[in-house]
């Protein structure tokens, strides 16, 4: 069986408002002389790109898919959120929410970036392929039901796992969020429920800056069923593993999935302009193994990975790359230019330490 990756043109068309990176244009902002926001279509346009010229591209198994239906949108939706976002879009584009621009059309594109993921969860979920990448653009793991925010306009993951559910797919979903931001869409849309486990590592007090804490762990049917792993600015490759080894896996193990879900952001990597970690492509590649390893072991390797953040244009499409490889089991590799250098900028050991003794600590109040 293959891996799928779920990409479409239209997905890059979708375009953002006036920014200089996430300031708002006017005043004393010069405007910058190429791109605006940050959520540029580039970082993900060059990721295919890398996979065409390597050959990538032709060991996965490409599809698109259609838009997501009024149907499939509303299980997360509030029919009034969809009726404004597609009155706006209509009538040329706008933004609601916060940080959230688009264009005439943007309705579509968020659908058909929901679409995506759906279309990537239904055929890991029906047997079809044995894994998946979806290429969803916009994002999703910030934009609740009602409010957009974050480059986010619709809830991708939540869209994908609520059609599995009721097509009778999936009973129990994890989704490990290691974009660098809270995953706090994602988190609110399952906050009530024990039948979607939801962990998100992120960059502490980055975006958004009030949510993602330690103690906010469900509520109700959904006390324990979520996990805030925030982490102090500065944690590398050794940091990011040993939080996976020591609160994801015996998280996982604990909650038998029998689907896994990634959102796969890349901005906890070293060179991203709206974080501060220390992450390669290297991390990601061995970070995917390890969720695949858990997939197997858990739930027939049921896992699906869904692009999120990211916004060096240079190297997310390595970071890209080194997953999509090795979720292909493809030793097809775009050797990362700046691997040498960004083992020599990695913590020191007095850091590691320190970050690992704070991952005990925080594995110790989670897994109990
Ligand atoms: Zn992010």
């Amino acid at each position: 069986m293959s891996t799928g990756f779920f990409w479409d043109e239209r997905c890059f068309w979708h375009a953002g408002g006036n920014y200089a990176l996430t300031m708002p244009l006017g005043g004393l902002v010069q405007p910058l002389a190429a791109g605006g926001l940050p959520e540029s279509p580039e970082t993900k346009r060059r990721l295919k790109n890398l996979m065409d010229v390597t050959g990538l591209t032709r060991a996965v198994d490409c599809r698109t898919a259609p838009e997501a239906s009024r149907a499939v949108l509303e299980r997360v939706h509030p029919a009034a959120y969809l009726d404004r976002f597609k009155a706006m879009s209509d009538a040329g584009g706008g933004e609601l929410g916060l940080r959230t621009p688009f264009a005439q059309g943007g309705y579509e594109i968020a659908a058909l970036s929901a679409g995506l993921t759906v279309a990537a969860i239904e055929a890991v979920t029906t047997g079809d392929l044995q894994n998946a990448y979806a290429l969803s653009r916009p994002p999703g793991h910030h934009c609740l039901p009602d409010w957009p925010n974050g480059f986010c306009l619709m809830a991708n993951i939540a869209i994908g796992i609520e059609a599995a559910k009721a097509a009778g797919r999936a009973k129990r979903v994890a989704v490990v969020d290691w974009d660098v931001h809270h995953g706090n869409g994602t988190e609110a849309i399952f906050y009530d429920r024990d039948d979607v486990l939801t962990i998100s590592l992120h960059q502490e007090q980055n975006y958004p800056l009030d949510t993602g804490a330690i103690g906010d762990r469900g509520r109700g049917a959904g006390e324990g069923f979520n996990m805030n792993v925030p982490l102090p600015p500065g944690v590398g490759h050794v940091g990011y593993l040993e939080a996976i080894d020591r609160i994801v896996a015996p998280a996982l193990e604990a909650y038998k999935p029998d689907l896994i879900v990634v959102a796969c952001g890349f901005d906890a990597c070293a060179f991203d302009p709206l974080a501060r970690m220390l992450c390669t492509a290297e991390t990601y590649a061995m970070m995917t193994e390890r969720m695949m390893k858990l997939a197997d072991r858990l739930c027939d390797g049921h896992l699906v990975l869904v692009h999120e953040g990211g916004y060096s244009e240079v190297y997310v499409p390595f970071c890209g790359h080194a997953v999509i490889a090795t979720l292909a089991g493809s030793d097809i590799a775009a050797e990362d230019p700046m691997a040498e250098t960004l083992r020599q900028r990695q913590p020191n050991a007095r850091f590691d330490a320190f970050i690992s003794d704070l991952i005990g600590e925080m594995a110790e109040t989670l897994l109990t």
